[in-house]
């Protein structure tokens, strides 16, 4: 038999141009990738194709929460694989159950469906919401400007930035845009059509915006009112990334009033699989039978290997402490940032976020000498100095750069990203 497509020579050295070429030839090139290709890591490290290490403060985007080749991890995986990879959602397994039983105790009465990323997770709460709605003809959803909800169709539609909807018009109806953080801006939008609001307790990929206290109290309440639910994207700001399992228990500590605070949804994936797609959201308890036999579904949703991955996610962070870790060397690591930002101020001016999910915001780079000639934005050019130096970091937006590593960052890894940031921030004090 003739081949269609010709064997590929077998891969003898995986030097970077031959898996750039793969790439270039074969992967739909819809990623501004930066030219740096991996092979393993361990930890916080990571080394290229040359050898070289790399200290990892992106998390895989917030993603790597044990940091890479976790041994728990990989245990949890084989053990797993030996017994059982995958069973249709047709029937019952333990893991499932037990990983919802665990997530309902750390947010709140309720029930938990499950998905496979993010984008997924959010597309349950739409449709959870529209559901909740459509008897009474209301299916609008208000989310906030700077938010990110996904890429699916109604996830671009969900998320607040004009650049990830641009050539994909018309938009899926139903949702619209207004300003985070302003409560009064939400009581204005307001139509009979409105049904839901949804938001990310910190803003991610629009700059590490955390939501204020009187901001999630004021949604509560008025959504008590109005009769709407309050849907919160914890893609990337969960799962102890704040230094509390969601982020509004941590943005929300201590604040007189807010003790039985909760959303009514609330989405999760990202760190929760820490590496192995998994994603989930979580309804509360009176509407937690809304969606019934037959309404949702996926296939892969919540097998019994990714179900177990994330079981052992969540004990190793409570074994070793790395809430309380993410809370502490967070809060050390912002410390120094800040700190930064006053020794060069023609550099960094602002830094933003709780826990390991920090950000620093970079002058305008007109007035950074060492910036002002490149074509990138500001936040892309100074990753790129970082990744020359040996540290990945992840833009936000054309001015931040966030950092969202493992949460068993060690102080020493710490402390060596630090100084790696500063020797970039002094570089680019010169042109
Ligand atoms: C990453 C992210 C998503 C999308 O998750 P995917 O797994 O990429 O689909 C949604 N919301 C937020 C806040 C995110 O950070």
């Amino acid at each position: 038999m003739k081949d269609i497509v010709p064997a590929p020579p077998p891969v003898v050295r995986n030097d970077f141009a031959n898996v750039q070429a793969l790439f270039q030839r074969y992967v739909v090139p819809s990623y501004g990738r930066f030219d740096l290709a991996f092979v393993r890591g361990a930890g916080s490290e990571l080394w290229d194709v040359h050898g070289r290490r790399y200290l990892d403060l992106g998390g895989g985007i917030a993603v790597n929460c044990l940091g890479h080749a976790s041994p728990d991890l990989t245990a949890a995986l084989i053990e797993q694989s030996r017994q059982l990879l995958h069973i249709s959602n047709l029937y019952y397994h333990e893991p499932q159950g037990r990983l919802a039983q665990a997530l309902v105790r750390r947010i709140g009465p309720g029930k938990v469906f499950f998905a496979n990323s993010g984008g997924e997770a959010n597309e349950g709460l739409y449709k959870l919401a529209r559901r909740f709605g459509h008897d009474e003809g209301r299916f609008e959803i208000l989310t906030a400007f700077n938010s990110f909800h996904g890429r699916t169709l109604a996830g671009i539609a969900a998320t607040g930035q004009d650049k990830v909807k641009h050539g994909f018009e018309p938009m899926v109806p139903g949702f619209r845009h207004v300003p985070y953080n302003d409560l009064a801006a939400v009581r204005a939008a307001l139509s009979p059509a409105t049904v839901a609001v949804l938001i990310e307790g910190v803003q991610g990929e629009g700059g590490i915006t955390p939501a204020t206290p009187e901001y999630l109290l004021g949604l509560r309440a008025l959504c008590d009112e109005k009769k709407l639910l309050l849907l919160m994207d914890g893609v990337q700001c969960g799962h102890f990334r704040t230094g509390r399992f969601q982020s509004f228990q941590r943005l929300l500590e201590g604040v007189p009033g807010s003790e039985r605070f909760l959303p009514d949804g609330v989405s999760m994936a990202k760190s929760l699989g820490g590496g192995f797609p998994i994603g989930a959201f979580w309804v509360r308890e009176p509407h937690a039978d809304l969606l019934g036999p037959g309404m949702h579904a996926t296939t892969y949703g919540g097998t019994p290997l990714a179900c177990t991955v994330a079981l052992k996610v969540l004990e190793v962070i409570e074994r070793d402490g790395l809430e309380a870790n993410a809370r502490n060397l967070g809060a050390w690591l912002k410390a120094g940032l800040e700190q930064l930002a006053a020794e060069f101020p023609q550099v960094i001016v602002n830094v933003r976020g709780l826990g390991l999910m920090l950000g620093f915001e970079l002058a305008p780079k007109e007035r950074v000498p060492g910036l002002a000639g490149g074509a990138k934005p500001a936040a892309a050019q100074f990753v790129d100095l970082l990744h020359a130096a040996g540290v990945l970091t992840v833009p936000a937006g054309p001015q931040v750069v966030r950092l969202l590593p493992a949460l068993n960052l060690t102080q020493a890894h710490a402390e060596e990203g630090l100084a790696t940031i500063r020797s970039v921030a002094a570089s680019v004090l010169r042109s």
